[in-house]
């Protein structure tokens, strides 16, 4: 047997051993001291009342033999795929059911669906990236290129017509960058990704942070974009699913063979998320579930409010916080990104991410996350604003 030679070409990510050593030495050594987390990553509010209900009715089920279920669709059950429809709806967006697939959450499928794709595409991917868009393609032996997100566009980067590219990967609102495209800039990549053939992959896991109802918090708000891109979407950060597991993907079916190849492929691969997820999920979409998973992201968003405002009021350059949980600023005094890892925790215990592992382009930034607690988040921003104010 011969390995997949291209494991050999994934690089070696110690970002987050590297904070947790880090960390841990730190407090090893001042053990007085409290540090304030703000790098999290993940949620950390409990599930809404609505979603815990429902989880609970279908676990009662399940122990019934008239209710109780096996195998399900592998695509997601009706009731899930109608909610999911519904939701998309209310935003202009016509979906059929079999462009809607249910998925255990947006990391696997924007990994699985390179399995619709030639070897021999070229991708594009920003630079700072969520490392999954590049790993899984280095994995598969492409060719990654990258589009350079920096200060001069806002971390916001524009098609760049001398590149070929086939496949296209967005996440907006960004992660790590917290960045959001308005409808014209979405525009301009929809519109090169038709001219050049190219197909765009769409991650829409935070756009439940989208307050302004003039941003597209989905691709197909767009003008043409269902010829030319598929969306992946998530139930983790936008209803606390990180550990429950759910989300969902489009393909439309105006890309041709694609929905069909995606559903021979889920069929062949996948078994389905379970019933009782799926349950939980439905309850996301209900008008009560909607209205409680509000109050959750809400709560993230007055801390993003809160690191926001400290930021700026300490003069300190920055993106996101106001459509994201992210906020990510230039290091103060030109300092690079673990250098001023070291000089916060050190100074203001308070931990962060440093931009540096998130590519090239992140050297010289720092991500904080607003999915911290209040208190935490006000005494971590006080701190800030002594050291910076
Ligand atoms: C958290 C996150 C997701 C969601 O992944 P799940 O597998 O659904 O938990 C997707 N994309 C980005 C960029 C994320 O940060």
């Amino acid at each position: 047997m011969n390995i997949n030679q291209n494991y050999e070409n994934l690089e070696q990510s110690y970002l987050f051993s590297t904070i947790a050593h880090k960390v841990n030495d730190f407090i090893s050594k001042n053990l007085d001291k409290k540090v304030i987390r703000l790098g999290i990553g993940d949620v950390t509010l409990p599930l809404c009342k609505k979603v815990i209900e429902a989880l609970h009715k279908a676990v009662d089920e399940m122990g019934v033999q008239a209710t109780f279920r096996g195998y399900g669709p592998e695509q997601g059950y009706d009731f899930l795929r109608e909610a999911v429809q519904g939701y998309y709806k209310k935003r202009n967006v016509e979906l059929d059911l079999d462009e809607i697939f249910i998925s255990d959450g947006a990391k696997s499928d924007v990994g699985n669906i390179l399995d619709l794709f030639a070897q021999d595409n070229t991708v594009l991917v920003p630079d700072p990236v969520y490392p999954v868009y590049v790993d899984t393609n280095v994995m598969a032996g492409r060719t990654v290129i990258f589009a350079d997100a920096n200060g001069d566009n806002v971390f916001l980067p524009m098609p760049d017509k001398s590149k070929k590219v086939d496949l296209i990967y967005i996440c907006s609102p960004n992660n790590p960058t917290g960045a959001v495209y308005n409808k014209e800039q979405l525009q301009a990549w929809v519109d090169y990704a038709k001219e050049t053939n190219a197909i765009i992959l769409f991650d829409a896991a935070y756009e439940c942070f989208i307050s302004d109802e003039n941003l597209p918090r989905s691709i197909y708000e767009i003008e043409g974009a269902k010829d030319c891109a598929i969306e992946f979407c998530s139930l983790s950060k936008t209803a606390g699913f990180t550990g429950t597991r759910c989300g969902y993907t489009i393909v439309p079916k105006a890309l041709g063979k694609l929905n069909k190849m995606w559903l021979r492929r889920q069929t062949t691969k996948f078994n389905g998320v379970p019933y009782i997820i799926q349950r939980g999920a439905e309850a996301v979409f209900t008008d009560e579930g909607q209205k409680e998973i509000k109050e959750n992201i809400n709560y993230y968003k007055e801390n993003a409010k809160i690191i926001s405002e400290t930021l700026t009021r300490c003069n300190i350059w920055h993106v996101g916080g106001k459509h994201s949980p992210y906020i990510w600023l230039k290091c103060p005094n030109n300092m690079k990104s673990w250098e001023f890892f070291d000089y916060l925790l050190e100074n203001a215990q308070i931990v962060g991410t440093p931009g540096a592992g998130f590519g090239k382009n992140g050297e010289e930034y720092f991500r904080l996350t607003s999915f911290g607690s209040r208190e935490n988040t006000i005494e971590a921003m006080e701190r800030f604003e002594k050291l910076f104010g």
